[in-house]
């Protein structure tokens, strides 16, 4: 099931780090894959994606696309602010006419970070009404999303983020100044752009259709792998249905030109069908299947360990896992608390460690079974093992080297882009610890 074929966020990573796009779906030019590397360098695209005669795209962590008409342009998501630069650099060289309008797709990082950059005295900055609320969200939460972001990526995701000391609930910057609710349109240059409120990653996702060129941007709504319907560097509950209901939604207006805000554009009526429809089925094949194991009495580690793409829904694992969503969706609909009466109090599963350890005659045994685990393949109960020996004794050199050995080993199999990211962080940590 967890095929080598890595997320289009990877794989639009990798091609500007140096790698192409067709190495890209090997697990080993994923390991590679280091996205701070490519943020240093910059974009090594040298000419804009002509996508036809008016549909030009920028690609990197986050593609900026332009629309060219004879009364302006219209800028669609804008990039991470550091990469923006270059994207402006490569669509103006076709095109600097005044920027009518810019569309966010949703108010992440990799979206918003050109705004400023594109945004002229007239241009109407337009996003999905929700994304008031979504910027807040992410600005209260700011200290926390630095953090992780940091962990996951391996940078900040957002340069206008800065930590906060204090819970700040209503001091986000709002990027846009015209905001709709379910749907807007405007005409420019004799070219129609419809904007949709098409709810998936984030509950302020919008798609833009353009009827002439049967052309759909649509943000994140998807990726050449299962989508995060639980991201690990947290998140509101993505709803699983929203997914569906918006998929289908662009598929009824059959689109010939499909384009993702990563990854590389999709084209022709069949295959964005296909694609479409394959992506919408995984999704609502996850969430079904988990909603039949909770209605079952199933808990959360049996769903997540049970429930796999068949064959044919096989979409790939190189962004998100199957079994993070299944989590994502079991949580989503109830919550933290699993029914065992010990996780209604303040005491952690891990505030017995110190004492199995000692049970066990010291950390010199736990490590002795954690090794034997590895040596099986275990090397998440071994994890757990080497965790509960740090948990009795801090600063045990032996645990945090057998942590270091178990990490590494599994960031080296790893052909998950965030998985990567996670063990790295490990990594990094440990290290940080053996130095002490
Ligand atoms: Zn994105």
């Amino acid at each position: 099931m967890r095929q080598y074929l890595i997320g289009a966020l990877a794989a639009s990573l990798i091609s500007l780090t140096g790698v192409t796009f067709a190495q890209a779906y090997k697990p080993e030019a994923l390991k590679r894959a280091d996205p701070s590397l490519h943020l240093q360098r910059g974009s090594e695209q040298t000419e804009a994606l002509k996508i036809n005669d008016a549909i030009y795209q920028a690609t990197g962590f986050g593609n900026t696309f332009m629309v060219v008409t004879d009364q302006g342009n219209v800028i669609i998501d804008t990039s991470l602010a550091r990469t923006a630069p270059a994207h402006k650099k490569l669509l103006n060289a076709v095109s600097d006419a005044a920027i009518h309008s810019v569309i966010i797709t949703h108010g992440h990082g990799d979206h918003t970070g050109g705004v400023e950059l594109w945004k002229q005295a007239d241009t109407q900055v337009i996003a999905q009404e929700n994304m008031v609320a979504f910027l807040h969200y992410q600005k209260r939460l700011a200290g926390m999303f630095a953090r992780r972001n940091q962990a996951q990526f391996g940078f900040e995701l957002s340069d206008r983020i800065t930590a906060a000391t204090a819970a700040q609930n209503y001091a986000a910057t709002i990027l846009p100044n015209t905001l709709f609710d379910k749907k807007m349109q405007f005409v420019l240059g004799g070219k129609e752009f419809q904007i949709l409120h098409t709810p998936a990653e984030t509950y302020d996702a919008l798609t833009v259709w353009m009827p002439q060129y049967r052309a759909a941007f649509v943000g994140d709504m998807l990726f050449q792998s299962f989508p995060n319907i639980y991201t690990l560097r947290g998140t509101k509950p993505r709803w699983a249905l929203d997914y569906v209901s918006s998929i289908e939604r662009i598929i009824k207006l059959q689109p010939e030109i499909l384009l993702p805000s990563h990854g590389q554009p999709i084209m022709g009526g069949q295959n964005v069908l296909d694609t479409l429809t394959r992506y919408r089925d995984a999704i609502l094949y996850v969430h079904d299947q988990t909603v039949i194991g909770m209605n079952q009495g199933k808990d959360v580690y049996t769903l997540m360990s049970e429930i796999e793409l068949p064959e044919t829904l096989d979409i790939g694992e190189g962004y998100g896992w199957v079994s993070w969503s299944v989590r994502g969706i079991y949580e989503g609909y109830v919550g933290w608390f699993d029914g065992n009466p010990v996780n209604m109090y303040n005491q952690s599963p891990q505030s017995v460690y110190p004492d199995l350890v000692d049970l066990a005659g010291g950390s010199k045994n736990v490590l002795n079974l954690a090794k034997e685990k590895l040596a099986a393949g275990d090397q998440v109960k071994s994890l757990r093992l080497a965790d509960a020996a740090i948990a009795a004794e801090a600063g045990n050199r032996e645990a945090l080297q057998l942590r270091l050995q178990i990490l590494t080993a599994m960031r080296k199999q790893s052909s998950n882009f965030n998985e990567s990211g996670w063990l790295n962080s490990g990594i990094l940590e440990t290290k940080k610890q053996l130095k002490k």
